[in-house]
């Protein structure tokens, strides 16, 4: 369970990033956090694996406190947590298979991890998740030959390979045409459905949130104006 408690986050600059924010996400929901630009969505998404930390509140993942987390807890929170960018954040030069490996480093011994020795299991187990995904036939393929929904599809693969209790997803449809779109939801969706794997996703566009979401966070302002089920959002909403 992820839980945010009078959460606020102002940046060095002056921007408020999240403003006395109080959010409850149980386990295995699939909730979508819609704004305009600089509505906050990504310093919430950010705050939760701490690639920023919140500044005012408390920020609870299953029920620990991660605002002062550091080192070796930081590590594990991470590791629970599969990331997903707007721009893929794959390794460009690295061909699809090793891409998807990288998934396995958290878990990996920092030796091991070191020289990049995956065990069969974990080789195993990056195929499969590159199976799920439907890109089972670019394993050599440099990353940067693929397209973007490709690129996207191998980086939903290096989150399952990692086997995470939450997926955050930071526009993850934002670089890519409308069909494409649809098929990364489709796939974060069926993920969320078949492996419970909590899942929060940051979109602009409010259609696309009402097709795929049980549950909608509105924000403006670094504030959440709106959170509730999709049943509920309103025209004026
Ligand atoms: P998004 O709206 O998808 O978050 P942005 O273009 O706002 O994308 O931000 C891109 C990157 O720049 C992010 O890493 C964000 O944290 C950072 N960023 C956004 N606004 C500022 C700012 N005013 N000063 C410094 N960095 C910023
Ligand atoms: P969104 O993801 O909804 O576009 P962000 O979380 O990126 O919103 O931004 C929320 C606010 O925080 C904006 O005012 C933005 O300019 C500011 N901001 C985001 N990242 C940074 C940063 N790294 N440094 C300074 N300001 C930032």
């Amino acid at each position: 369970m992820i839980e945010l408690k009078d959460l606020s986050l102002v940046y060095p600059n002056g921007h408020q990033g999240l403003k006395d924010v109080n959010v409850k996400i149980e386990d295995g929901e699939f909730v979508v956090i819609v704004g305009l630009s600089g509505a906050g969505k990504s310093t919430f998404i950010r705050s939760i694996n701490r690639l920023v930390t919140p500044t005012e509140g408390e920020l609870h993942v299953d029920g620990d406190n991660i605002l002062n987390y550091k080192g070796r807890g930081l590590r594990k929170l991470r590791t629970k947590i599969g990331m997903i960018f707007q721009s893929y954040n794959l390794v460009k030069r690295n061909n699809v298979i090793k891409n998807v490996l990288a998934g396995r480093l958290g878990h990996t011994g920092t030796v091991r991890s070191v020289f990049n020795l995956f065990s069969k299991d974990d080789k195993a187990l990056a195929y499969e998740s590159l199976k799920r995904v439907n890109i089972d036939d670019k394993l050599y393929n440099r990353a940067d030959e693929l397209s973007g929904g490709q690129q996207q599809r191998v980086s939903i693969a290096r989150v399952l390979t990692q086997k995470p209790k939450y997926i955050l997803a930071d526009e993850p449809v934002a670089s890519l045409d409308p069909p494409t779109s649809h098929q990364v939801m489709k796939y974060l969706r069926k993920i969320n459905k078949e492996d419970g794997i909590t899942t929060i996703v940051n979109l602009h566009f409010i259609d696309m949130a009402m097709e795929y979401a049980d549950r909608i966070i509105g924000m403006r302002a670094g504030e959440v104006v709106f959170d509730g089920p999709v049943s509920e959002v309103t025209e004026e909403t």
